[in-house]
């Protein structure tokens, strides 16, 4: 049997904020881990905490207690292996998609011909051959959330954090553009995880979910998807009979309902 690599490891975990009016405690003693390849979510109410702990995973904040290991070091700061995916774009207009792409790789002053040409090769296999020389505006909302997870993986992580990341996108394109993300990070081998307030999202397109409590946020509950398709896609995955019953399961335990 292949042996599972750890690559990201949250040992007790607790996040507390200082405000003006007082202490604001948002995570607590959060402890899992993520295998090499695993796609993991995280579901929970609005406010519980799930961005921060993307935040604290991606090392550009500091926990108040525990700590977090990324291929077994301990993360202090935001490191090359972690790449990062938010709701909105943020394509700038003014510059071209491969621009806008090779925007990470400029800051970090590493724009070179193999990057040019991953780049290429990367806009080639996911449909958007043609469209270096084009502005965002020109392109579809699904196109747009594909040209961002382009630029983050040009930089070649080996972790995704996926926050809300399809959230602006209407439903019908959100469902396409599902498809098409998960494709390609299990095409590019990586690790991924994904913070979503959306159950059906999360049961489609994951491996394990876990379900946060209302803030502060402590891990309620952990669920391994198993759905049995031979080509598991999240639309497909939709479909299936026990789709349903996990779906039913979370929702049960999600705290978001009117009492
Ligand atoms: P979620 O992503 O689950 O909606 P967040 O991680 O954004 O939750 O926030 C968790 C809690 O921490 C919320 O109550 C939020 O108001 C609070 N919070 C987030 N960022 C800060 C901050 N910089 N200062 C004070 N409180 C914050």
């Amino acid at each position: 049997m292949r042996t599972l690599k750890n690559v990201v490891e949250l040992k007790a975990v607790g996040m507390k904020y200082q405000s003006l009016n007082g202490e604001i405690p948002a995570l607590d003693n959060i402890s899992f881990k993520v295998h090499e390849g695993e796609f993991v979510s995280i579901v929970g109410p609005s406010g519980c905490g799930k961005s921060t702990l993307l935040s604290i995973v991606s090392g550009l904040l500091t926990p108040t207690s525990g700590s977090v290991l990324v291929k077994g070091e301990k993360v202090t700061g935001p490191s090359k292996k972690v790449g990062y995916m938010l709701q909105k774009d943020h394509l700038f207009d003014w510059r071209t998609i491969t621009q806008n792409i090779l925007l990470g790789l400029e800051i970090q002053k590493a724009v070179t011909a193999e990057a040019k040409e991953y780049a290429e090769h990367l806009l080639e296999t996911y449909g958007l051959k043609g469209f270096g020389h084009k502005y965002p505006s020109q392109l579809s909302g699904g196109m747009r959330q594909r040209v961002a997870l382009i630029r983050t993986l040009v930089t070649n992580p080996e972790i995704l954090l996926l926050d809300e990341a399809f959230s602006a996108l209407d439903y019908q394109t959100r469902l396409a553009v599902n498809d098409d993300i998960y494709e390609i990070i299990k095409k590019e081998n990586k690790t991924a995880i994904m913070v979503t307030h959306d159950i059906a999202e999360s049961i489609s397109m994951s491996d394990r979910v876990y379900v946060l409590t209302r803030r502060p946020g402590t891990i309620k509950s952990c669920h391994d998807i198993e759905i049995r398709l031979d080509k598991r896609t999240p639309f497909n995955s939709r479909k299936m009979p026990e789709f349903q019953a996990y779906f039913d399961r979370i929702w049960k335990e999600l705290d978001v309902h009117v009492k």
